[in-house]
């Protein structure tokens, strides 16, 4: 249904000179991919809500699972700037998509590398990484959102195994996961991660319906009902919030990166439809309303994409701490959901349509402004870091 793609970049300071060859090629390769593999089909995945099972090959062929995952357990040893590149590129296609592909490597890959067992590291990774496998990350619960200290899903000590009672919410690839990446708490309060595998007794993904954000991505539940787990299942090395948070930072700077992908293409879109579309005898581009949209989408742009490439630099260095990606977090996905809605704009009606991206941008938009830290929850951190002054109770 939708347009031919014809999106060929959007970098006005020349920021992509700061980057390495390497970095440059990265980025061809997986434009070239979202082109030919997501472009043509997206639309239609999106209006049906429903996930192109078919990209997952594709994404883990392109190294889009783990790219940061050393080489030895199925990953591309790639820095923070190319997983920050991929993700961009990714979104600039659909945000569902990389959110698929932003849950496998920062949420369920990282863990297990930087917290599992060796024999965890290579029963899970080398499959996630091709795809071969799917993972999912359960920390939400229908009552414990933006305060995840709060969960109440449980395991219990039984000896040679763990008995895991709860329910997670809002899961992407829930319905699709081979593997689910839960957090849970013992007797003590102990928050551990516990790997289950689909097919275990008691423990079903019930897929979420009816969503007007995110369609092209498969959400759903966990539901453990006494699911009886092996203890070799728990990640070692890892105890309480620290666990789940670090593993957020990580998906955060992907989405710090990512959401600049779809403002570019929203920018890219509407600067091409104001240049050709007339009205009172001249490409609507001339007048001055339209200008100052298009103008001040390119800056914010700009700005952004400035932020997010230092942010990177500092990652690599291992210097970037998690407030910093809060800010550019927060910052890329308000200028992008601002970016989208004025594109929405000088499309005029043919902006509502599937025709163009722009819309499903913008809805998809709504659930990235929410998950992995909600606008408010990434101002507060700010607040919080900036003043030593805790707003969150
Ligand atoms: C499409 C989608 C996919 C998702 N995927 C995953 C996933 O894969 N894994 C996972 O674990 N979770 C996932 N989530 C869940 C997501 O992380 C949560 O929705 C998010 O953390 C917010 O929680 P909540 O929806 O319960 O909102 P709430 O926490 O109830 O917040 C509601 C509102 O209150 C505000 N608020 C909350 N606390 C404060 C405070 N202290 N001060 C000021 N304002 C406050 C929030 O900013 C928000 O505006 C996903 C969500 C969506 C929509």
């Amino acid at each position: 249904m939708s347009s031919k793609d014809l999106f060929s970049g959007c970098d006005y300071f020349q920021v992509e000179e700061l980057w390495t060859e390497e970095h440059r090629l990265i980025r061809d390769s997986i434009r070239a991919w979202v082109k030919k593999e997501v472009s043509p089909i997206i639309e239609d995945y999106a209006q049906n809500s429903s996930f192109p099972k078919q990209l997952i090959k594709g994404l883990g062929e392109i190294g889009a699972f783990g790219p940061t995952i050393p080489v030895k357990y199925g990953g591309q040893g790639l820095d923070y700037i190319s997983y920050g590149i991929i993700m961009q590129e990714l979104e600039r296609g659909d945000s569902g998509i990389r959110s698929t592909a932003s849950v496998q490597g920062s949420l369920v890959m990282y863990p297990i590398y930087e917290y599992g067992s060796e024999e965890q590291r290579n029963k899970y990774l080398p499959k996630l990484a091709s795809g071969e496998w799917m993972g999912c990350f359960g920390l939400t619960e229908p009552d414990h959102g933006s305060n995840p200290g709060g969960m109440i899903t449980r395991y219990k000590d039984q000896g040679d195994f763990v008995e895991l009672t709860g329910a997670k919410m809002w899961i992407s690839n829930a319905p699709i996961a081979d593997i689910a990446l839960v957090w849970a708490k013992d007797e003590n309060d102990i928050i551990r991660g516990i790997i289950l595998e689909r097919g275990m007794e008691g423990f079903t993904t019930p897929e979420t319906h009816h969503k007007w954000s995110l369609r092209a991505s498969a959400t759903g539940e966990l539901v453990m009902d006494h699911v009886k787990v092996p203890k070799s299942n728990i990640l070692p090395n890892v105890k309480g919030l620290k666990g789940p948070l670090s593993c957020l930072n990580s998906a955060r700077f992907g989405i710090s990166w990512g959401a600049i992908g779809a403002a570019m293409d929203c920018y890219d879109t509407a600067l091409r439809y104001a240049k050709q579309r007339i009205q009172f005898g001249k490409p609507i581009a001339g007048f001055q309303l339209q200008q100052k949209k298009l103008a001040e989408m390119i800056t914010e742009i700009t700005k952004a994409q400035l932020m997010v490439w230092r942010l990177g630099v500092l990652k690599n260095e291992g210097r970037a701490n998690p407030s910093q990606i809060s800010m550019a977090k927060r910052n890329s996905v308000e200028i992008a959901s601002q970016i989208t809605r004025e594109a929405r704009q000088i499309l005029g009606g043919m902006g509502i349509t599937g025709e163009y991206s722009v819309m499903r941008h913008m809805m998809n938009l709504e659930s990235v402004l929410t998950y992995e830290g909600t606008h408010d929850i990434h101002l507060l951190i700010t607040g919080m870091d900036i003043t030593g002054l805790d707003a969150f109770k």
